[in-house]
């Protein structure tokens, strides 16, 4: 079976782990411990083809302790999913920068990344309106989701686009 490293970026608070372990376990923890940095294994079939994730969910861009453990993370993955707040606009933020960092690591920007809104159940704190979603989405070009890791929306769909991209950028020898 073949074994896909993905890393799970964003700041802190915009439900990393929360969706991760959402995805590894099916469960929702509420509040999660920020500082851990933890590896995940969950097997995936996807168009009949079973995989297997190995997620690392960070502890945000701003716990690492040098660009040094940042780049050591970014060289690791082979597709990542890149986290911002739909409560939270300036969360987007971090995500540009991510965005830029992973493609001058990779010396690339053939790279397998979705980016995903989480927290979709908070209606009525929403920051981020769709159409800022729809003009990031064209302009990097780049699958968007927008999820709820408490309601269990959309959570699924996040990694099986990410493995068909890692499939088609790292085809089996
Ligand atoms: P991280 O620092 O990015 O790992 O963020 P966490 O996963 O620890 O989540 C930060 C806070 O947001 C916690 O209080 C979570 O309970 C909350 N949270 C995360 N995902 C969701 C979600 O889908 N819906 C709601 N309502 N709260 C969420
Ligand atoms: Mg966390």
């Amino acid at each position: 079976m073949r074994q896909f490293n993905v890393v799970v970026l964003g700041a802190g608070g915009v439900g990393k782990s929360a969706l991760t372990v959402r995805f590894v376990r099916d469960v929702f923890v509420e509040n999660y411990d920020p500082t851990i940095e933890e590896q995940y294994h969950r097997p995936l079939t996807v168009d009949g083809e079973l995989s297997s994730l190995e997620v690392l969910d960070t502890a945000g861009a701003e716990q690492f302790t040098s660009l040094n453990e940042l780049s050591t993370a970014l060289q690791s993955g082979r597709g990542f999913v890149l986290v911002f707040s739909l409560t939270q606009e300036a969360s987007l933020k971090e995500v540009e920068s991510l965005r830029k960092q992973i493609f001058r690591i990779k010396g690339s920007e053939n790279v397998p990344i979705v980016v995903v809104g989480t927290k979709s159940d908070l209606v009525s704190e929403r920051e981020v309106p769709a159409t800022t979603i729809e003009s990031l989405a064209s302009r990097w070009n780049l699958p968007f989701y927008e999820t709820s890791a408490k309601r269990n929306w959309h959570i699924n769909e996040v990694f099986e686009d990410l493995l068909r991209q890692m499939r088609v950028r790292y085809p089996p020898d």
